[in-house]
């Protein structure tokens, strides 16, 4: 549902061939990707550009998301017909929430002319200022500046209140705050086309991960407190989120070195998110399998509108094999992503992928893999 391939322009951090490695290593046999490369993908080019890129790489299914607005500036809208024409499967500026709701209100009705959902990484941009953590007893015990759960709810309520008044499709990224999660509820409740993911790390962790200044524990949104977990658990079990995402964000080894207020937002998630969502959501009894599956697989396709995630004859056969029971230990060393900063390592977790299959043909083993 949401990935960072950072191709065309960051191949340092990774590419689409890595990513696509990383994505069937973890079983995804499709991943959608954000478009704050470098150029933007804001144009028809770009977009048939990553699509040339991940049929060349032969492995997952890269579906681009284009740009909101041209160049991410959060002024002028971006072609959207002819970015759909192009291959794109939705819209969304993460990362550079849009700012002014007059051009989101734009957006959002320009989003229905041509049937694309609108994804927003919901931040006011304002609230978040120099903050580096979610605010609260833990940053200010370690002396991190702060950012408060409003800036993120804030933006979830005026993107739901303009998602309301347009009739338009608004999927939230990443929801991290209780007050996010009950501001979905609500709107689902009242019609409102309005759809969400939760990432493993907001539903696994709170912020006391940051621990003694581990970057590894530094994205956006920030991990937050445990009242906010558990209705995050709440929103995964009661279908008030319909996916869960894994917002993969790798960078370089050498940029998640530096100081925690110095280091860039973004952990990877491809390889982490199914043996965590399979011991720690299913195995601990939080949601059952089949709504895991729904979570993970056919819930993201009916968002950004996809064929397959099922088994009926004349699907795609895009399946992933999974082991229940086996146990394996997260080893970012490992990782096909370039991208090797997780707060997941060195845990060892029960349930991991065997093997993947795209259009019938098998693009990961385990066995192969050894
Ligand atoms: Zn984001
Ligand atoms: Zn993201």
């Amino acid at each position: 549902m949401h990935v960072h391939f950072r191709e065309p322009g960051l191949e340092y951090k990774e590419t689409v061939a890595s990513g696509a490695a990383a994505a069937v290593a973890g079983g995804f046999t499709a991943v959608a990707c954000m478009a704050n490369t470098d150029p933007v993908n804001d144009s028809p080019s770009v977009t048939a550009h990553i699509r040339q890129l991940a049929k060349q790489a032969g492995l997952a299914r890269v579906h681009p998301i284009a740009a909101t607005t041209q160049g991410m500036k959060g002024e002028r809208i971006s072609e959207f017909g002819a970015l759909k024409e192009a291959g794109a499967v939705a819209v969304s500026d993460d990362g550079l929430p849009v700012g002014d709701p007059a051009v989101m209100r734009r957006a959002l009705e320009y989003s229905r002319l041509h049937d694309l959902p609108v994804i927003e990484h919901c931040e006011t941009l304002e609230l978040t200022g120099e903050g580096a953590m979610r605010e609260g007893a833990y940053a200010a015990q370690i002396g991190l500046p702060g950012i408060p759960a409003a800036s993120e709810f804030i933006a979830v309520e005026r993107n739901i209140a303009l998602a309301e008044i347009t009739g338009a499709r608004l999927h939230i990224a990443h929801l991290s705050t209780a007050r996010s999660a009950a501001a979905v509820r609500r709107a689902k409740a009242a019609g409102i086309r309005v759809t969400a993911e939760v990432t493993p790390h907001h539903l696994i962790l709170t912020d006391e991960a940051v621990g003694d200044y581990d970057t590894a524990a530094k994205m956006k949104p920030p991990l937050a407190a445990e009242a906010d977990r558990e209705a995050l658990l709440t929103a995964i079990a009661d279908g008030t989120a319909d996916a869960i995402a894994t917002d993969h964000a790798p960078h370089h080894e050498d940029e998640k070195k530096l100081c925690f207020q110095s280091a860039p937002f973004g952990i990877v998630g491809l390889e982490t998110a199914v043996p965590l969502v399979l011991e720690r959501l299913v195995a601990s009894g939080i949601i059952p399998l089949a709504q895991a599956v729904r979570l993970l697989s056919t819930g993201p396709r009916r968002i950004l509108g996809l064929p397959g995630g099922d088994l009926r004859p004349g699907s795609p056969a895009d399946i992933t094999l999974l082991d229940l029971e086996a146990t394996s230990t997260i080893n970012p060393a490992s990782f096909r992503s370039r991208g090797r900063s997780t707060p997941f390592a060195g845990l060892s977790l029960r349930g991991q992928v065997v093997a993947t299959w795209v259009g019938g043909r098998e693009v990961y083993s385990q066995s192969a893999n050894r």
